[in-house]
């Protein structure tokens, strides 16, 4: 019933030439969107309806998402749907792949020059999919993988026993320094030469500083095994030159495509060895998937074209900039931030200085009831278990695709700090959600 209402707010935005504040400004092809598909199913596009105003009226700093383009976004939306073109451009099992093969290869183009390499696999459904074929291609069932666990800021695609990954492989982890909290490589290499691994792991969800490819690298050729780099989380800094590169050093570089990189949601597989690059095309088709999605490789070669532009490389500056401010200001409200700061897009925040009963699943819940977006996450060596947590993982991404910049960031710093020191309270929380409601309006999403 409420999604309905909504609806007919959109509707009557929709066909009256002044919107009301109160009712979200679509862009106009998503305006149009909806009256289409709210004159075919009503129930679905109240609910979509709904989901654009969230978006719009709340502060998103969940760290692995972003706000598209609306470019980017429509054409995700598009005809490109409706073909079946599996294989590669050029050595289709379908006919009428003409201007598929010519939109992969566009996606394929732009991805090697936004990386600087040789091999681009655009295919991936997502990055978990882009590690499955990343295994597969340079791994037997059994071999052994070194890697940081999800507990410490790595993905569940790196080894966690449920996984892929943890069932068909022989994980064996790496961790922080507990004293720092930050990649200890000394004793990385001291792991590596005791195990043996096929396959080293760099690159997380939840790692606050620089990634050094170099240094592992000289421990995966210490140990003759491969360097699989995931920058997932990180893409779009590399893409810009904020973060380093994992190229020359990676023997393989999978990522996705809809954090940092700010594209649709999606997989990629990078690579600079001709042999590998083989292998990773066998092992995305047929090895682990069917047709590709083409019409989110058309957003991804758009959203690639994006991100070869300079104002690209001054938003992800301003990413960074946005990740320290943010840190700055809780530091100064008395948070402590793991690893004391952030070289990226990230932060953990260690809630237990500020107070020692406040949790991660707490803080998330009172902070979505003011509009703030957030996730618990564990702190390197959390007392509390997964569900609980004692952290939270913010980032700027989002914000700043807003154009949010430093000022805004310590006025959202002030924010998050009002709801966790009122402890929840109800009437702190509908005056900060009113002021979250104030500062989205200054930073309208869709236009
Ligand atoms: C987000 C993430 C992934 C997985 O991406 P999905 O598209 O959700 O499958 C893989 N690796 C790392 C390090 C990530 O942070």
């Amino acid at each position: 019933m409420i999604a309905m209402m909504r609806l007919i707010t959109y509707n009557a935005t929709m066909t009256s030439t002044t919107a009301t504040k109160e009712s979200v400004t679509l862009d106009p092809l998503s305006r149009d969107l909806l009256g289409l598909i709210g004159a075919h199913d009503a129930e679905a596009a109240g609910i979509m309806a709904a989901e654009a105003e969230r978006q719009a009226t709340t502060l998103e700093l969940i760290a692995s998402e972003n706000h598209v383009s609306t470019t980017v976004m429509h054409a995700m939306g598009s005809w490109l749907t409706n073909k079946y073109a599996e294989g590669y451009p050029g050595k289709r099992y379908y006919g009428g792949c003409e201007f598929h093969d010519q939109i992969e290869d566009l996606a394929r183009d732009r991805a090697k020059k936004l990386f600087n390499c040789g091999f681009a696999n655009v295919q991936p459904h997502s990055g978990a999919n882009a590690n499955i074929a990343a295994f597969m291609g340079l791994l037997k069932p059994g071999d052994t993988v070194l890697s940081l666990p999800i507990k410490s800021g790595g993905h569940l695609s790196h080894g966690l026993k449920p996984n892929f990954s943890g069932t068909f492989f022989n994980i064996v982890d790496y961790d922080l320094d507990p004293k720092t909290e930050l990649l200890d490589y000394d004793a990385i290499e001291k792991i590596a030469l005791e195990c043996k691994p096929q396959m080293i792991i760099c690159g997380y969800s939840a790692y606050p500083r620089e990634i050094d490819f170099k240094r592992f690298r000289e421990i995966a050729d210490k140990v003759d095994a491969y360097l699989m780099a995931d920058i997932a989380h990180i893409a779009g800094l590399v893409a810009s030159g904020v973060h380093p590169s994992p190229f020359p050093h990676a023997h393989v570089v999978t990522t996705t495509t809809h954090k940092t990189l700010r594209g649709p949601r999606g997989g990629l597989i990078l690579s600079d060895d001709e042999e590998i690059a083989k292998k990773m095309d066998r092992k995305v088709f047929p090895g682990s998937q069917g047709g590709p999605l083409m019409h989110i490789i058309a957003a991804k070669a758009i959203a690639f074209g994006e991100a070869l532009k300079p104002e690209f490389k001054t938003y992800s500056e301003q990413i960074v900039k946005n990740a320290r401010a943010l840190a700055d200001g809780l530091n100064e409200a008395g948070y402590r931030l793991c690893s004391g700061g952030t070289d990226n897009h990230l932060m953990l925040v260690d809630l237990q200085p500020r107070d020692k009963d406040l949790t991660g699943a707490d803080a998330e819940k009172w902070l979505e009831s003011a509009g703030i977006i957030v996730n618990k996450n564990g702190i390197p060596n959390d007392p509390r278990p997964p569900m609980v947590t004692s952290g939270l993982r913010l980032g700027t991404p989002a914000l700043t695709s807003r154009g949010m910049q430093e000022s805004e960031m310590r006025e959202v710093a002030s924010l998050l700090d009002k709801v966790m020191g009122a402890s929840g309270d109800t009437a702190t929380c509908e005056q900060v959600r009113e002021e979250v409601r104030t500062l989205c309006a200054k930073f309208p999403l869709f236009h």
